[in-house]
């Protein structure tokens, strides 16, 4: 009877560790999840509130990204991501969060790094992609696929996760209006959002 109730706990034990897995792992990827990403910005949020620490949100879009899975189809298209994820997490510190924020965009929260800091972070993420050769990449309108990002950084562009995450995304969209493959800490003129 015990060694049935062990061999039942051990087989619980694995399921809770896969459900686990599941939940904060994104799957195509293997980066954390947005809820993982939602959950260290806000802890984060609350420790620079009691006592000032600099942090840094940085939002990545691949540019023309829907063209590459027109021309290329959906799997060259999830092959591109996963190559997109392992590219930035290579030129990113282990103490970065880097999480798949939905479809192809990523988002980084940078600890410790204050905005001029972050903005150097994440131009090296930009010129790490469009160093990187893509399958396809050729077949893009750029010639390569490449990224665009937005920087917010916290206590200047804002305290709470959703006014950096709106900020980053403002920068963001900017960075597209402005040519796309570029990096982009917010300003002031690009209040409004996206359009
Ligand atoms: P922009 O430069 O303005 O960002 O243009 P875009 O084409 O990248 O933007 P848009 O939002 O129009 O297209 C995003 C595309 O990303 C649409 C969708 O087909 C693709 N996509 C989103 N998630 C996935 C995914 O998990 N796998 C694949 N293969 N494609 C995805
Ligand atoms: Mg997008
Ligand atoms: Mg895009």
């Amino acid at each position: 009877k015990n060694v049935e109730l062990e061999g039942v706990n051990a087989k619980l034990a694995v399921v809770v560790a896969e459900l686990e897995l599941l939940a904060t792992v994104d799957g195509l990827t293997a980066i954390p999840n947005r809820r993982v990403f939602d959950r260290a910005i806000e802890l984060e949020t609350q420790r620079g509130i009691r006592r000032h620490h600099d942090f840094c949100v940085v939002m990545v879009d691949v540019d023309h990204f829907k063209h590459y899975n027109d021309t290329n189809g959906h799997p060259a298209g999830d092959r591109a991501l996963q190559k997109v994820a392992s590219v930035m997490r290579d030129a990113l510190r282990t103490t970065d969060l880097l999480a798949r924020y939905g479809g192809e965009e990523f988002v980084v929260l940078l600890l410790d790094t204050d905005l001029e800091a972050g903005v150097r972070v994440a131009e090296s993420l930009r010129r790490a992609i469009e160093a990187s050769s893509f399958e396809f990449g050729g077949g893009q309108p750029m010639g390569r696929v490449t990224v665009s990002v937005g920087v917010a950084a916290f206590g200047v562009h804002g305290v709470g996760p959703s006014e950096l995450l709106a900020r980053a995304d403002e920068a963001l969209y900017a960075a597209k209006r402005g040519g796309r493959n570029r990096a982009l800490a917010w300003t002031s003129e690009m209040a409004g959002g996206p359009e």
